[in-house]
C-alpha cells in the first residue's frame, strides 16, 4: 500500500528511514536544515524541502497533517525535536513517531503526544544483546511485559525427528507452535503430527521466560 511519509531531520537514522520507504514504492517527504544533507536525498526523495522545523509556520505550509505519518528523526537538537513535536501534533498530524537521545527526552516526547516514541542506539544494543546470549532466536517481539513471541531455529539433534506433540511443547513450555519454517516454506498453524527438522525455524508464542528456555533447550 502505498503511505506518505514526512521525514524531518535527514541525518543517519533519518536518512535510512527514507531510503528504506522509497526502495519499497512509498512517498516521502525528506526536511532538513542542513542544506548538504537535504542535498544527499534530493534525486531519490518524492520531495525535499531546506527548512527549520522549529519555526510555527514551517511544518504548517508543508500541511504536515495530510500525511500518513510524520517521523520526527532530530536528536542531537533537543529543543527542534521538541518543538516540532509539539507543531506537528498542533496541526493535527495523525501518527507521529519521534526519536529521543535519551531517557528524559523519550519521557518529553510521550508527554506532548508523540504516538510512538523510538530510542534506535539503545533498542538495537538490546537486540544485538539478545542476539548474542541466544544464537538461534531469529527474531524477537515482545508483545507484553511477560508475554513475547519468538522464531527459534531447531538444532539441537535430540529436537529433530519428533513431531510437536512428542516434543509436548505446549506443556512443557507454555508454548503455542503458530508457525514453521521448513526450507524456506512456511506451514501456519502446523499440525501437532508434524516432524520437526534440522534447523527448521519454529515461530513460538508464550511467557518470555518459557520463550528463553525454549531457546536454551534448542541450541
Ligand atoms: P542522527 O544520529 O540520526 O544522524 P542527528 O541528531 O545527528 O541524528 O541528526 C538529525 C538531523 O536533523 C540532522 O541532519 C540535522 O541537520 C537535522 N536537524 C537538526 N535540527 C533541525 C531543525 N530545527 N529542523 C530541521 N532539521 C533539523
Amino acid at each position: 500500500m502505498r503511505q506518505t511519509y514526512a521525514i524531518i531531520g535527514l541525518g543517519r537514522f533519518g536518512g535510512a528511514l527514507l531510503e528504506t520507504l522509497i526502495a519499497n514504492g512509498q512517498d516521502v517527504l525528506g526536511i532538513d536544515i542542513n542544506e548538504e544533507h537535504v542535498n544527499e536525498y534530493r534525486d531519490i526523495a518524492t520531495q525535499v524541502v531546506i527548512a527549520d522545523a522549529q519555526e510555527d509556520d514551517v511544518l504548517r505550509k508543508l500541511d504536515i497533517a495530510s500525511f500518513d505519518h510524520v517521523v520526527i528523526a532530530i536528536g542531537h537538537n533537543m529543543q527542534a525535536s521538541i518543538l516540532a513535536t509539539i507543531n506537528a501534533k498542533d496541526l493535527g498530524a495523525k501518527n507521529v513517531i519521534a526519536k529521543a537521545e535519551n531517557r528524559t527526552h523519550l519521557r518529553v516526547l510521550t508527554k506532548i503526544g508523540a504516538d510512538l516514541v523510538v530510542q534506535p542506539e539503545r533498542e538495537m544494543g538490546e537486540r544485538i544483546g539478545r542476539k548474542l546470549l541466544a544464537p538461534n532466536m531469529l527474531n524477537f517481539i515482545e508483545l507484553s511485559d511477560d508475554y513475547s513471541m519468538a522464531e527459534v531455529q531447531i538444532v539441537n539433534p535430540t529436537f529433530t525427528g519428533k513431531t510437536i506433540s512428542e516434543l509436548n511443547i505446549h506443556k512443557k513450555f507454555g508454548l503455542n507452535v503458530i508457525a514453521v519454517r521448513h526450507e524456506g516454506e512456511v506451514i501456519v498453524a502446523p499440525d501437532s503430527k508434524y516432524k520437526i527438522h534440522h534447523k527448521d525455524i519454529l515461530s513460538v508464542v508464550g511467557p518470555k521466560d518459557m520463550v528463553d528456555d525454549f531457546d536454551q533447550m534448542t541450541n
